[in-house]
């Protein structure tokens, strides 16, 4: 069931990339916790090795667990192959790797996850990559940071933490101008919300971790691809399109076509750096994503009522939330994510500092914790714990001041939500609504 256009996506997340066990007919799928797959005979494995036939040969490149989630990824997204690995940020590197080499940058969003931000600031430099950061509501900034060193465009669909929705039909066209790829995060959308293939990404990266699990049980990531782009039109993705020395000189875009993306992925990134989902992880993902669509309706709904009331308490600065028709995105959402803006926001408390933590530690129901996408209703406040670190100016620009708090709002009934909220709000202001 990998051919999306016949089924609607609530039969798609149950179905693709399943089918009944071959050897058993068990329904749902196994978890195939196995290291290693027989081979026929030497041939067999010779064709394997080659490249020349696709299967199993070791569970660091390929597990059927992992191989059912990669295909209802790709398919939710309406991509043509996912690689599964180990974490979101595992994820981010395994989609920069085949494009990138040393003295390349890639040009990326402020708007971004806070470790995604660390990761392309600091680490990413130890292979000779670097990242030039961006405000993506300038696009003639964008296209001026792009240069001939560029290798891919990287942003997210709503970004983290502020309640920003990404215009990616503008980003898309620019990177199609310069050639390159453009990287889109889902994460915090989900394909239910938004499907950024549509709008002209290339690659799509996920934490697993996330909504697609649902419940904060999994570290997990992918990377799927559109298929769409043309890796041999210039000279500036060798890994794609140049003879592979690992591979007797094949070329993967040559061979594999609107494949050679993931096949790069698995024969190679996996292979070497070997950041690989395991089964159980990927069975507890394939599990939630049979309930996103569900889940993520019910998120949308709370997030909205929530953010709702939030907005009307004296007690409350502000919310940015795009699903408030007072968001500077809420237009853009009919365009981007038209079902909804997502379940996190932030919203800023009277009283600064002091009263954000008597907030946070006064609340029942919400968890403080640094996660976000769970069942549970979770809040954090940035500026005394992932944000500690930086200066008042970078917590301003990252949308974590430190009389903001970050919500990202769960499954339970809404009306609990709003009630803890609001003891904890008169806890922390000593004031009542
Ligand atoms: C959590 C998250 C990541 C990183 O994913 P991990 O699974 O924690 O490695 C990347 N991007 C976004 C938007 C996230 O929320």
């Amino acid at each position: 069931m990998s051919e999306g256009p016949a089924y609607g996506f609530d039969t798609l997340q149950i179905h693709a990339g399943a089918r009944p066990d071959p050897a058993t007919g068990a329904r749902q799928v196994p978890i195939y916790q196995t290291t290693a797959y027989v081979f026929r005979d030497a041939e067999h494995a010779a064709a394997l090795f080659n490249l020349q036939e696709v299967g199993y040969i070791y569970s660091r490149l390929t597990n059927p667990t992992v191989a059912a989630l990669q295909e209802r990824v790709a398919t939710l997204e309406g991509g043509q192959g996912a690689v599964c690995c180990s974490s979101g940020h595992a994820a981010q590197i395994m989609a920069l790797f085949p494009l990138m080499a040393p003295g390349r940058n890639v040009v990326a969003s402020t708007r971004l996850y806070g470790g995604t931000v660390t990761q392309f600031s600091h680490t990413i430099r130890r292979f000779g990559w670097s990242a030039k950061f961006v405000d993506t509501e300038d696009l003639d900034a964008v296209r001026a940071a792009i240069d001939d060193d560029t290798r891919a465009l990287f942003c997210e669909t709503i970004a983290n933490p502020g309640g920003y929705i990404t215009d990616l039909d503008a980003l898309a066209k620019i990177a199609d101008e310069a050639g390159i790829p453009l990287i889109v995060d889902n994460t915090s959308a989900t394909p239910y919300l938004c499907r950024p293939i549509e709008h002209g990404a290339t690659l799509v990266v996920h934490s697993l971790t996330k909504y697609l699990t649902g419940n904060g049980t999994v570290t997990g990531g992918a990377v799927v691809d559109s298929g769409k782009f043309d890796w041999s039109a210039s000279d500036k993705f060798p890994s794609l399109s140049a003879p592979e020395p690992a591979y007797h000189g094949l070329k993967f875009h040559e061979t594999f076509g609107p494949l050679a993306f993931t096949f790069h992925g698995i024969a190679v990134g996996l292979r070497d750096l070997g950041m690989t989902l395991n089964p159980q992880a990927a069975h507890y993902t394939l599990l939630g994503i049979e309930t996103l669509s569900l889940r993520m309706k019910k998120h949308v709904e709370n997030a909205e009522i929530v953010a709702r009331w939030l907005e009307s308490d004296p007690r409350v600065e502000h919310v940015t939330y795009a699903g408030l028709e007072s968001s500077p995105y809420h237009e853009r959402m009919a365009r981007i994510c038209p079902k909804g803006a997502g379940a996190l926001f932030t919203f800023a408390v009277k009283g600064g500092y002091e009263a954000c933590v008597k907030l946070v530690d006064s609340l029942q129901i919400f968890s403080h914790v640094a996660n976000l996408g769970d069942a549970r209703s979770l809040i954090i406040h940035s500026a005394s714990t992932t944000h500690r670190q930086l200066t008042p100016e970078q917590q301003k620009a990252a949308g974590a001041e430190p009389n903001v708090v970050r919500v990202s709002i769960g499954l339970e009934d809404p009306s609990d939500l709003i009630a803890d909220l609001d003891q904890a709000l008169t806890a922390a202001t000593g004031e009542t609504r």
